[in-house]
């Protein structure tokens, strides 16, 4: 019998005879798979630098570092090359001062220890904030396009505009501002966060991904200090033209007046973002980091954030045409086919009226998985006879018909009621009516 070949350490698949004899880094296809392995590598380097574990932590950004690298050589567009570049270098400059032991590295501190945001910081421990950040940079919108988002179309059109606009060189001694930045509003599951990801996209931006509520809950104590970090990132990356979007979700989680002891830490992180986004961009030049916020509470939004927010737009339950859109987007556009001599997209999309982008994309999964339950019925025992038995099997599949639809269709209660509709429209319009005062 012949000895099985031995499993790749991690779950990615190694192309044999394709190593890295020198550092023993097995080389992977796949810019996706390369990037799982970082995030993976620094995600370890996190945890062990919690534990203060500085030489394995140190070991951890050195293997980031070398995944980064073969990211870099399989990377193509010349703005992901420069960016890349730059965080091998933020990966390896880590990785050098951990095992010098320059980095003290008791950052995560538990929630009853912690302090206020006025104490004093050493550059050791702004690298240490430094890394945290470089883990909410977001590879998402390399894949995200507009056409992968159903609907909006005048909406997409403005806010190309508006970023070009942000973009576009300024004939000398011309000063344009306030389009930095942006508020979307709206109900959950709308394509707020698709929209910030194919602007990012677009722009070839550099792009931190920030929820808010986790980033104070787990930043009690220095959130005011992260947030400067992260705009101090933020604008490093901005090197070489390119920009950097700022994408802070759930803003409205640092508006909330709380009693309890948060309440101070959300106001002091509030306060700093607030400061930052105001720019620091010299006479002349364009700011390039631009923050996008997003919110389904916007109601909780304070005037300090709407002062800075000078454009906020309403990111709406999509319309009839938008969730035809969305429907073709997660069927067809995945070669889901529709028998439309039973049911047509318009049907569709009469069938599922105030239902967010977010549910019918789980509409369209749950009614495609019941439809692979009846055409595989024989996968569990395939499974059962082996490996090898499973991986010969071709998936069946069938035009989806209006039976498929129905049974889902009637169990689908939307989230958003049509008075929460409402009410996202009304603060809009009151808001607006009492600044042009
Ligand atoms: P939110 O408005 O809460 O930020 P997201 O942008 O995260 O919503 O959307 C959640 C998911 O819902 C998306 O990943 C996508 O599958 C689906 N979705 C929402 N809106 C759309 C849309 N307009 N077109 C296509 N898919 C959508």
């Amino acid at each position: 019998m012949s000895t099985p070949p031995k499993r790749p350490r991690s779950n990615l698949v190694a192309i044999p005879g394709n190593t890295d004899s020198q550092k023993n880094i097995p080389r992977f296809y796949g810019a996706d798979a390369l990037q799982k392995s970082i995030d993976r590598m620094l995600t370890e380097a996190a945890s062990r630098m919690a534990l203060g574990k500085t030489l394995e932590a140190s070991r951890s950004f050195n293997k980031a570092a070398q995944f980064a690298e073969q990211l870099l050589e399989v990377l193509e567009d010349p703005e992901e090359r420069r960016s890349m570049a730059l965080r091998v270098n933020e990966y390896r400059s880590r990785a050098h001062a951990l095992a010098r032991g320059r980095l003290d590295l008791k950052r995560s501190r538990p929630y009853e220890e912690h302090e206020t945001d006025d104490q004093v910081y050493t550059d050791e421990e702004s690298d240490a904030l430094e890394q945290q950040i470089l883990m909410l940079i977001d590879d998402r919108p390399r894949h995200m396009d507009w056409a992968a988002i159903g609907g909006m179309e005048e909406l997409k059109t403005e806010l190309k505009f508006h970023y070009g606009l942000a973009m576009a060189q300024l004939p000398p001694g011309i000063e344009i501002e306030g389009w930095q930045n942006i508020m979307f509003y709206g109900p959950p599951g709308t394509g707020k966060t698709l929209l910030a990801c194919a602007i990012a996209n677009k722009l070839n931006a550099t792009f931190f991904n920030v929820k808010a509520s986790q980033v104070v809950s787990k930043w009690v104590g220095e959130s005011a200090r992260l947030i400067s970090t992260l705009y101090r990132l933020a604008r490093k990356f901005t090197r070489e033209g390119r920009p950097s979007i700022v994408f802070i979700d759930e803003f409205d989680a640092l508006c909330k007046s709380r009693n309890s002891d948060g309440q101070l830490h959300h106001q002091q992180m509030l306060a700093s973002i607030l400061s930052e986004i105001d720019g620091f961009a010299s006479k002349g030049e364009r700011n390039m980091v631009m923050t996008i916020g997003a919110t389904n509470r916007p109601w909780d939004l304070d005037t300090a954030v709407l002062s800075r927010f000078e454009r906020r737009v309403l990111i709406d339950l999509p319309d009839r045409d938008a969730r035809e859109a969305i429907f073709r987007i997660h069927l067809d556009a995945k070669g889901i086919a529709v028998d439309e001599d039973s049911i047509t997209y318009e049907e569709l999309a009469d069938m599922t009226a105030d239902l967010s982008g977010r549910e019918i994309a789980r509409f369209c999964k749950e009614v495609t998985a019941a439809m692979l339950h009846e055409m595989n019925p024989r996968i569990p025992t395939l499974v059962d006879e082996g490996l090898q038995a499973i991986k010969d099997y071709t998936i069946g599949l069938r035009p989806l018909t209006r039976s498929d639809f129905e049974p889902f269709a009637d169990v689908t209660v939307p989230d958003t009621t049509p008075a929460d509709a409402l009410r996202y429209a009304r603060w809009g319009r009151a808001v607006n009516d009492s600044e042009a005062m």
